[in-house]
């Protein structure tokens, strides 16, 4: 049955309280199933969610389901009733993601190809052991970091001729401009984890250009020429790349550098940078969040990154990144996120270390806390600054007679909206 607009005229409509007390009554309360107006936090017509369903076995899922897999998205089972509308997913998981393994270390990776909604950044997460080498290789757009377990050697050429080798830990972040050459190397004791961002949804970790591959595809005379040295000398190089291979766990660090030096000079800024360190840009009961981008992590000119931790029941709040899409990598914690774009359409998901989300450049989003540890996640924009618009910000600045005016709000109530934009609010 529709519901036309003319229906509210004629219907009272039914509070949840109502709606309940029906169900409970029994079968008899099915019979009528009347057209509701849309009400406060139950804005659609007709209406959808759950709280509008008066025969509760509507609820039920009777055909085949996985259980297990389904109670991960508890927003996907049983959305808010203010849930509207349908956008393109925005969820992925690298725990859905099949691992490549190899001595040494592992990779897996969601891609645009994967996650559709990806256009501006692909994600991969690796493992390496200690001594574990991702080989040297390089590509054509640039790789940030975050390191998320261990300690990982990284080294990097940059287009001057400049060498740069550091080692990183839990919490810092790396960042290669696209087309240098770099390689990555687990320390002890026990190896790294870490997560790459690219800065194209269409990159893949499996198709970069590894050393090895051009070594194997020139011929041995020109091998020679380049190098300077007898054709033989390369007569055992491999056939094939090796992406990552388990090696020694390398000397310490000062070596390494003294070994790789140039008249060259070294980099003006380093390729590594704390963020675990960086000031916090917002600090508070609910949370905080710091932030690396180009104006601290100079060289990392083409992405930006904010890490934000939420305390258990509160909640980063609604806002919008006018500049880039928002990529997020879940680390500690639950939380539920909705989006919100025209048509309208508003849309929840869950996630869970591990898990992914994908804002597009300008769609209003909150996230909120729903477990009982921090919720603590990294937010990758494909810029050279972090740019952000509060929502509750641009209400408390905006002329209050019209705010009070257009949300049928009491004017004392515009008049306590927070007017210093914060970034989280507590539960
Ligand atoms: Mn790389
Ligand atoms: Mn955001």
């Amino acid at each position: 049955m529709n519901h036309l607009p003319g229906d509210k005229m004629k219907t009272k409509p039914l509070s949840r309280r109502s709606i309940m007390a029906a169900t409970a009554a029994g079968g008899a309360a099915l019979a009528a199933s009347p057209a509701r107006a849309a009400t406060f936090g139950n804005p659609d017509l007709p209406p959808e969610g759950a709280v509008n369903v008066t025969n509760p076995n509507t609820l039920t899922i009777p055909g085949p389901h996985d259980p297990g897999l389904a109670a991960t998205m508890p927003t996907f089972l049983d959305p808010p009733a203010t849930d509207a509308g349908s956008m393109p997913a925005f969820w992925a998981s690298f725990n859905l993601a099949p691992r490549r393994i190899q001595d040494g270390g592992w990779g897996r990776q969601v891609t645009q190809s994967d996650f559709a909604i990806s256009t501006e950044i692909a994600g991969v997460n690796m493992r390496l052991s200690a001594g574990g080498i991702r080989e040297l290789h390089w590509h054509q757009q640039a790789e940030w970091a975050i390191m998320t377990y261990g300690h990982c050697r990284i080294t990097v050429l940059d287009a001057q001729g400049r060498p740069f080798a550091a080692d990183v830990k839990e919490g810092d972040l790396w960042y290669f401009p696209a087309g240098l050459p770099h390689s990555l190397q687990g320390l002890g004791p026990d190896g790294a984890e870490f997560v790459l961002a690219f800065d194209n949804g269409a990159s893949s970790e499996f198709n970069t250009l590894p050393a090895t591959d051009w070594m194997a595809h020139t011929p041995p005379e020109v091998l020679a020429k380049n190098f300077g040295v007898p054709a033989e000398s390369f007569k055992n190089i491999p056939l094939q790349n090796r992406w990552i291979f388990q090696g020694k766990v390398p000397p310490p660090l000062a070596e390494v550098q003294e070994a790789i030096a140039s008249k060259a000079g070294k980099p003006e800024y380093p390729f590594v940078f704390s963020l675990a360190n960086a000031p916090k840009v917002s600090d508070s009961r609910g949370g905080s969040v710091q932030i690396a981008d180009s104006s601290n992590f100079h060289v990392s000119t083409t992405i930006a990154a904010g890490l934000v931790t939420i305390t258990p029941g509160a909640m980063r709040t609604m806002h919008w990144h006018p500049n880039a899409d928002e990529w997020q990598y879940y680390l500690k914690g639950t939380g539920r996120m909705t989006v919100f774009n025209a048509g309208p359409s508003a849309n929840t998901a869950n996630f869970h270390p591990g898990d992914i989300g994908y804002v597009k450049k300008g769609l209003g989003h909150y996230i909120e806390n729903t477990g009982t540890t921090d919720l603590v996640l990294i937010a990758v924009f494909r810029s050279a600054r972090y740019e952000e618009v509060s929502f509750s910000d641009w209400l408390a600045h905006s002329p209050p007679d019209m705010v009070a005016a257009t949300f049928n709000l009491d004017p004392g109530v515009v008049a306590r909206f927070p007017k210093n934009r914060p970034d989280l609010m507590p539960g």
